[in-house]
């Protein structure tokens, strides 16, 4: 196994003039688990068939630990793929579909079936080593096909374009913490390629949000949600996402729609800028007890586990997520953990006023 380069890597499929992904740099490390997270249409696939060789890269050089592999074909990259469909040699049984990875690259016999057992006992295929795959449902089939990906120990990186698509909820929530105890014990480097965030966030070590080709930010789970660094990461990560407001930072406050709504934590040169927060972190609150933001109540979303409690501060629209049954009467909020953008980009952070 070896880490992963992109060194000025963009690829654009009209000559230069869009860019499906744009240049760049960026270091995967070995024995990671990484999600590519973003909208459809953002660069995802375009990346992953860069890494395993199926798109040769417009500009840049693609490096496996010190070896170049930019022009070198997938066969010859040592790594293993799963796809949104099973990939399985339909007469053959789970078992000979497991070992072939194994058995085509010359392992031992007995090797190979350590690792065959190995890894069905990690997936829980064990009492279906011996059935037909046909046999099995697409959602069985593409476990296989994971168990396929993962059964060699040797691998590069195990790239995985969607590969819970065809499976069914109820066994989608199980496989995905399982990929993760996996992808600890084989220490394979996984790149994991999903529009679906709650597969990225329970899965992955780090993720790579992408937008627009670009690579907006990347970190550990719970650094997006709570550090979001671009306005879209915090608007894509989060159900729902970050509400941002219109706000003017003037006299050292600022102000959304002439609401004060706090102070900027550190000094900001006066001008527009977009306040975020996540309705996690606006509570409705007391105002003799703390000083809040001045907001207008204009409806209760009640979804069972959670209240929605939508308002309106400065004529600008806010929710907040409470618990069930909150009384939602107060008419002041409380930001915790909001920041401040510019050109989408994080700014500052806001400070709350004492004692106001
Ligand atoms: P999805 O989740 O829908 O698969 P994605 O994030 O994987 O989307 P890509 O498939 O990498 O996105 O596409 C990135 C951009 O490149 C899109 O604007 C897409 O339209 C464009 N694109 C992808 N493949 C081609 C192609 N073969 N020819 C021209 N443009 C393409």
């Amino acid at each position: 196994m070896a880490e992963i380069r992109l060194e000025g890597v963009g690829h654009s499929y009209d000559g230069g003039r869009t860019w499906a992904l744009r240049p760049t740099t960026w270091t995967w490390a070995d024995g990671r688990a990484y999600a590519l997270l973003g909208p459809s249409g953002c660069g995802k696939t375009t990346l992953l068939n860069i890494v395993s060789g199926l798109l040769t890269p417009t500009v840049g050089r693609v490096w496996f630990g010190d070896r170049d592999v930019t022009g070198v074909p997938t066969a010859r990259r040592d790594i293993a793929q799963v796809f949104q469909f099973p990939v399985l040699y339909e007469e053959m049984s789970v078992y000979d579909n497991l070992a072939f990875p194994l058995r085509n690259r010359g392992h031992p016999k007995a090797a190979v079936d350590e690792r065959v057992r190995r890894v069905a006992r990690l997936l829980g295929l064990e009492d279906q080593l011996g059935r037909r795959s046909r046999r099995l449902d697409p959602g069985r089939q593409q476990i296989v096909s994971l168990g396929r990906g993962l059964v060699r120990p040797e691998v590069a990186a195990v790239l995985l374009d969607e590969p819970l698509t065809v499976v069914d909820p109820a066994l989608k929530w199980t496989l995905r913490s399982k990929l993760k105890e996996i992808q600890r014990d084989t220490r394979h480097t996984l790149v994991y390629v999903t529009h679906d965030q709650t597969e990225a966030l329970t899965f992955a070590d780090e993720v790579v949000v992408l937008n627009e080709g670009r690579i907006v930010q990347t970190g550990p789970p719970a650094e997006l949600f709570l550090s979001p660094a671009h306005e879209f990461v915090g608007h894509f990560i989060g159900s729902p996402g970050m509400n941002v407001l219109p706000a003017e930072v003037a006299d050292g406050l600022v102000r959304v729609g002439g609401v004060v709504a706090g102070r900027p934590a550190r000094e900001l040169p006066p001008g527009p800028v977009r306040l975020g927060v996540r309705p996690e972190f606006v509570r409705p609150t007391a105002r003799p007890l703390s000083p809040g933001v001045a907001a207008r109540v204009t409806g209760v979303d009640r979804m069972g586990s959670h209240d929605l409690v939508r308002a309106e501060v400065g004529g600008h629209p806010l929710v907040a997520r409470t618990e069930p049954g909150a009384a939602p009467a107060e008419p002041y909020f409380h930001f915790e953990r909001a920041f401040l953008f510019r050109d989408e980009v994080r700014c500052g952070e806001l400070a709350a006023l004492e004692g106001s």
